[in-house]
């Protein structure tokens, strides 16, 4: 007993990492440029040689009415650049997946859910693609605020749907099978002021040997889902520390702050998009094809503008990212105060991850949504403030104080 409170408070050293973990850093850094390029090039290349326009005009003549002109047009575009895709995909989540031993996937299930996402962006493509252009038609000049604001309900209907009919195309959904752990997670649960019965598990280790947990859905299918990698990997103490911080997420209502940010940096995109269409000189229009901006042969350049403006928006996307986690971790660290648990779960991700504990600036400000592992870890090290005997910052959410 004297030995299991000591090792609690031990801190916890964050190792160095691995030149294997260094060389998937740094070869995705180089990959993750390869597809933003990608991104500007992709449609550009469409727009600029006129192909966008060619197709447009092929689909008109197949489809009678708009509707059914601007649905070939569209699967035919994004069939196109799913293919042109499919090698540097192909590559980056198959090959080099399993290159570096964290892949599980067969090639079937690979391309399996390759077609699926693609599938599924077809859809939403058809459901909705087509209201950007109907609302520059109709209101040239108040198309973006009508757009923003469809934006809004539209994302939450997403969310609400995404965890119950999407994402079991993909993996086989369960609630958590261990049902000594079970009853545990339900006592924090209710600690944590969450209803029982929101805790699921799913076999990603189908696909990969990388470990994870995550909060997803909206309102009625709000959920915390355990990848089974997780419960073979971490201990009893570790899972529940994990679980603390995803209850974080849930409690401290981060998805509806992420709705709120995306739906404020989406009005300004939207209406930088207005602007800068108003600006681009007629001859672009003529050279492109394109016969007014409500020409469904625009799409490339609103796909260019979107991936442009996703580059631009991703530093303050990302930061406010990082600053949820971290609220998430000191939620954990209050709700159980198991510190040591908190921080060996995230060196075993860490090494399960193949993840760089210190990465540099520029991938902290463009690509990391958590704040570095070892800055996590540092701060289970130190963040006690229950031990000066002070109020924590997450009191009001936590119902109880844990049983020393
Ligand atoms: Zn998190």
């Amino acid at each position: 007993m004297f030995q299991d409170v000591t090792r609690a408070m031990a801190p916890v050293a964050v190792p160095v990492a691995s030149k294997k973990a260094l060389r998937f850093y740094r070869s995705g850094n180089v990959l993750w440029c390869v597809r933003a390029v990608a991104g500007l090039l992709i449609p550009a290349l469409f727009l600029f040689t006129g192909f966008s326009a060619r197709l447009r005009s092929w689909a008109e003549r197949m489809g009678s009415k708009w509707y059914f002109a601007f649905a070939l047009y569209w699967v035919a575009f994004a069939g196109l650049c799913y293919l042109i895709e499919l090698p540097l995909d192909y590559y980056r989540g198959f090959v080099r997946l399993h290159s570096y031993d964290l892949s599980n996937q067969t090639f079937g299930k690979w391309f399996g859910d390759s077609l699926k996402s693609l599938g599924v962006l077809l859809a939403i493509g058809l459901a909705g693609g087509w209201i950007p252009f109907q609302l520059i038609k109709r209101s040239p000049r108040r198309w973006w605020l009508y757009l923003g604001l469809l934006y809004v309900p539209c994302s939450c209907m997403m969310l609400l749907i995404w965890p119950v009919m999407i994402d079991p195309l993909f993996n086989k959904f369960q609630p958590l099978q261990d049902k000594v752990l079970e009853a545990k997670i339900l006592t924090l649960a209710a600690r944590a002021g969450i209803e029982g019965g929101r805790v699921y598990e799913v076999n990603k280790s189908v696909d990969t040997k990388t470990v994870n947990a995550y909060v997803t859905g909206f309102m009625g299918s709000k959920r915390i889902v355990f990848w089974d990698t997780a419960l073979r990997t971490l201990d009893e103490g570790e899972l529940l520390a994990v679980l603390g911080h995803e209850m974080g997420h849930y409690a401290l209502g981060h998805i509806v702050q992420s709705i709120a940010l995306s739906s404020v940096l989406i009005f300004v995109a939207l209406y930088a998009s207005h602007r800068w269409l108003g600006r681009i000189p007629g001859r672009y229009q003529r050279r492109f094809g394109i016969r007014a901006w409500s020409d469904f042969a625009a799409l490339p350049l609103l796909v260019l503008i979107v991936n442009f403006l996703a580059l631009i928006f991703a530093p303050a996307e990302l930061a406010f990212s990082r600053h949820q986690e971290h609220e998430a971790d000191r939620f954990g660290l209050e709700l159980l105060h198991n510190n040591h648990a908190a921080a060996t779960a995230l060196l075993k991700l860490q090494q399960h991850n193949l993840s760089n504990p210190r990465p540099g600036r520029i991938y902290t400000l463009w690509r990391a949504s958590h704040p570095a592992i070892g800055e996590r870890i540092d701060f289970c090290n130190r963040y006690r403030p229950w031990e000066a005997g002070g109020p924590a910052r997450c009191d009001e959410y936590i119902r109880q104080r844990p049983v020393p």
